[in-house]
């Protein structure tokens, strides 16, 4: 009986692990007008992403025009902000082979105004440049189209009380520079109270909250009801923000996080091939994940837009979703306690069985090392389910054929497919817009 009641657990807890590891349908384009529909942020996905578009080339260039031209049409009465590039970017367009002479930061900022200015106003922000020889569908086509139906969205819901601020910043993918010009140097920057940021590491799965600004106690509070129905619910925990900072990488976001602003970095993982790769194009991406990173920041921006008073830096939470239905939170000092009260549970539990059983310490120590291989080895089914049933493992649209280009392959993309000649992706660099993809 014992055994069908662990059996029966188990499969319990994997069945919950792989319907919450989906990201949600995508909405389709009857989607009352006040929703967010992956349907209709699609097209904006398709012209971004049609071809590589690093700074500097010349589909880099088309696309800043299209996107000026979407915003005009949007009424957000768009701008350009250039900023210098920085050592770093510069070293590395000179690494690839290309001059940086003249090449700046180009930033689009576009602003739909609040009832009240005097209010700090919310920044959306994702990135429009992608790196060589990835059409960038995920990374960060997706983020900027989703900002564009989120505030085509916001519009539909009427007038808010703040300063809607759309930043499309540029360089991301070569120092973050777009986001550093805006930062220390557009006008707009003094009056920003909040931030939303979208990015992709991956061109698939749920989209997390993984990062917030300083002191994230009333940010993971407004964040858990604003999200509360999101397409697909909210997905974050305290351990991924934890462990995020403790890597290398960064974000725009980290720009506006060290400037102390409010906020939260949304972003996917899923199929994680897809990163910067020349497989990241509009077929491949999952809509899924375009759908659960939109609806998330559409509803955290309207709610920042809307809200009496803007999440304020104090303490930090310690929080996590249960199963994407809403977000549990609590001040650390509670976690050190539910872990105290657990270790003395543990330990009263040993203490018993050894009296009532005569159970000796030897085998307590034989019962805990049975617990931790349990444990471990559940970590590793549960992985194994992951990949298996989770959203990486899921069919991968093919791409379009790709017409061979004349040019050839000339170096720095060689070798990362046979026939590489047969693929154009790495013509780009060298012949912006030539390609046939
Ligand atoms: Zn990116």
């Amino acid at each position: 009986m014992r055994l069908v009641l662990l059996i029966a657990a188990l499969a319990a807890a994997l069945g919950l692990a792989v319907v919450t590891s989906q990201s949600p349908r995508p909405a389709s384009l009857s989607t009352p007008a006040v929703d967010f529909s992956a349907e209709r942020a699609m097209p904006d996905v398709r012209r971004i992403a049609a071809r590589p578009h690093p700074v500097g080339s010349l589909e880099h260039a088309l696309v800043q025009a299209y996107l000026l031209g979407r915003m005009t049409d949007m009424g957000l009465q768009p701008t350009l902000q250039a900023g210098v590039l920085s050592p770093a970017a510069v070293a590395r367009i000179e690494k690839r082979g290309d001059s940086a002479r003249g090449l700046r930061a180009v930033n689009i900022v576009g602003v739909l105004p609040g009832r009240d200015p005097a209010l700090p106003a919310v920044v959306m922000m994702a990135h429009y440049d992608s790196v060589p020889g990835s059409p960038g569908a995920a990374d960060d086509a997706s983020g900027v189209a989703a900002i564009l139906e989120a505030v085509r969205a916001i519009k539909a819901r009427g007038p808010a009380e703040r300063t809607l601020v759309v930043l499309l910043t540029d360089a991301e993918e070569l120092n973050l520079d777009g986001a550093r010009a805006f930062f220390s140097e557009h006008p707009l920057r003094d009056r920003v109270g909040a931030v939303v940021n979208l990015e992709a590491r991956g061109g698939g799965g749920r989209a997390m909250m993984f990062e917030t600004g300083p002191g994230n106690a009333e940010t993971i509070a407004q964040f858990a009801r604003a999200t509360r129905d999101a397409s697909g619910g909210p997905s974050s925990d305290s351990l991924a923000v934890f462990v995020y900072r403790l890597m290398p990488n960064g974000t725009d976001f980290t720009i506006a996080a060290q400037r102390g602003l409010a906020g939260v970095n949304l972003a996917f993982i899923g199929r994680p091939a897809q990163y910067h790769s020349p497989t990241s194009t509009p077929e491949a991406l999952d809509q899924g994940s375009l759908q659960h990173i939109g609806s998330l920041a559409l509803e955290t921006a309207d709610h920042f837009l809307r809200v009496d008073a803007l999440p304020r830096a104090t303490q930090n939470a310690v929080y996590g979703d249960l199963f994407g239905l809403a977000v549990v939170r609590y001040a650390p000092g509670v976690g050190w306690l539910l872990l105290a009260l657990a270790a003395g549970l543990t330990g009263f539990a040993a203490w018993r069985a050894r009296h009532a059983t005569g159970l000796r310490w030897a085998d307590v120590g034989r019962g805990v090392a049975g617990g931790l291989w349990l444990v471990s080895s559940g970590l590793v089914l549960a992985q194994a389910v992951r990949v298996l049933g989770g959203p990486i493992g899921r069919r991968i649209d093919r791409p379009r054929p790709i017409t061979p280009c004349s040019g050839g392959c000339r170096g720095w993309r060689r070798g990362w497919a046979w026939p590489c000649w047969r693929r154009c992706w790495c013509c780009w660099p060298d012949a912006p817009g030539s390609g046939g993809g």
